[in-house]
């Protein structure tokens, strides 16, 4: 059969790398993919951006597609998977009326407080509705954040009410387009950060491996926001014990109450949460779809095929149940390297050395922003020059490497950055550090 991948960063390498491995699959299909997808043995990149439903349907029609995995937020927002599954095509992800979990915060929080699920306190506002006076009255810091698809930058942490004030009114005023018509203002929370990501099959749920990833740019986790900048799996801080209550508290009741509402969800389901001292798993956000940068950690210690674990899915709840996954005891860790200036504006276009040194080194380097330099080419006739791979987006590389602890697996993803070179490259040096001092204080029991 062939698969069909959406998208074209990081996560869509793991994700085609690991759909590739299946012996059930003659060829992987990325679209648009990037130089790593174009390199990796049975995958083929295919010209169409990830939000062109309508050329993405024509291409899974043309080609025979089996299997469509989408990686990204925007299409499954949009409503891609109904309008395959209006063709009679397995699409792996939520509906339209499902992924509004992403795509509206003030949605989500509603839901949240219908079903009695954990999260932080919360009012949400339109331009006609807008109260200064709330503000002023909630304690500091606080957290505002437009309603819509902001790609991970409509989140504001502000320290006093003048500054809280300025944001919201910003926002309602257009600063993040339609995405910031409706604003939620947030208590802010503390705790350590988790992701949790289970593919759902209605309300049954296969819990994947625990991750935690690094969203600040810069070491000690300081600096601006980022789309992540590192992560790796298991995550230590989440104890069966934690694992038990994130199932009960949250996972489940969400589930539950999407089926209430009329919206059975299927597909990936990342919840972002915050573990406050006492225990309690707040919801700070939902994504309707793998998160980017834990796909390629996670999938590193994936042995089981996810072409099965998808289509159990898709075949309904019974068929996931039965279905027995298989994880690499192993600890995996990925570092990103970024271009320089990233997460504002970056530069691109500098050639990546060091590729083909990282590729004889144990572990596995993703791509991301990566593409061939135009003129060298990707065509293999006699004379052709070897492609020169060069950065492309903000988020360049994903290096990832596997040990016996998340401080064994940290030393050899170092080793892969290590091999690898452009200007101005950036990348954290203190990936994992949380679960690296969790396990100097206590011998690993990876899980
Ligand atoms: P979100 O997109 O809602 O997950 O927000 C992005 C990031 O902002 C989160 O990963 C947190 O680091 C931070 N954040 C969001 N909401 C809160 C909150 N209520 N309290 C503290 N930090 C938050």
């Amino acid at each position: 059969m062939k698969v069909l991948i959406i998208g074209g960063g990081g996560r869509e390498h793991a994700l085609a790398w690991k759909c590739a491995q299946s012996p059930r699959v003659d060829e992987v299909l990325v679209a648009p993919g990037n130089a790593g997808t174009a390199l990796e043995p049975k995958v083929r990149n295919v010209g169409i951006e990830a939000d062109d439903i309508d050329a993405l349907l024509k291409l899974a029609a043309r080609e025979d597609v089996g299997l469509t995995i989408v990686g990204p937020e925007g299409p499954l927002v949009a409503g891609i998977v109904d309008r395959f599954a209006a063709a009679g095509r397995a699409c792996f992800g939520p509906s339209r009326a499902a992924a509004r979990l992403e795509g509206s915060k003030a949605f989500t929080k509603e839901f949240l407080e219908r079903h009695r699920i954990p999260t932080a306190s919360y009012a949400a506002f339109d331009k006609d509705s807008f109260d200064p006076a709330y503000i002023r009255a909630q304690r500091l810091p606080l957290v505002v954040k437009a309603d819509g698809l902001a790609a991970g930058k409509g989140v504001l942490i502000c320290e006093t009410h003048e500054a809280a004030i300025e944001a919201a009114t910003a926002m309602l005023g257009g600063s993040f387009g339609s995405a910031g018509h409706t604003v939620v203002i947030e208590e802010f929370l503390h705790g350590e950060e988790v992701s949790f990501i289970v593919i759902a099959s209605d309300q049954t749920v296969l819990p994947l491996a625990t991750s935690q990833d690094h969203k600040r740019r810069d070491d000690g986790d300081r600096g601006p926001n980022t789309g992540g900048m590192g992560a790796y799996s298991p995550a230590p801080i989440v104890t069966p014990a934690l694992h038990a209550r994130i199932m009960r508290e949250v996972i489940e009741p969400t589930l539950r109450g999407l089926r209430a509402d009329g919206n059975p969800y299927l597909g990936f389901l990342y919840a972002g949460l915050m573990i406050a001292a006492d225990g309690t798993p707040n919801v700070l956000e939902f994504n309707c779809r793998f998160g980017d940068p834990e796909t390629q950690p996670i999938l590193m210690r994936l042995q089981s095929d996810l072409v099965d674990l998808c289509e159990a899915a898709l075949a309904g709840a019974g068929a996931l149940d039965r279905v027995d996954v298989r994880w690499d005891p192993r600890a995996a860790l990925g570092v990103v390297m970024a271009a320089g200036g990233y997460p504002e504006a970056y530069r691109k276009g500098d050639p990546i050395s060091g590729l083909d040194a990282a590729a004889r080194l144990p572990g596995k380097v993703f791509h991301a922003g990566t593409g061939m330099q135009a003129g060298t080419g990707t065509h293999t006739g006699a004379g052709a020059h070897a492609a020169q791979i060069v950065t492309t987006g903000g988020r360049v590389l994903c290096a990832v490497g596997l040990g016996e602890s998340v401080a064994a697996a940290q030393t050899q993803a170092y080793e892969l950055v290590h091999a690898i070179h452009w200007n101005l490259v950036q990348y954290r040096r203190d990936i994992g550090y949380r679960a690296i001092e969790r396990e100097a204080r206590k011998p690993a029991s990876l899980g």
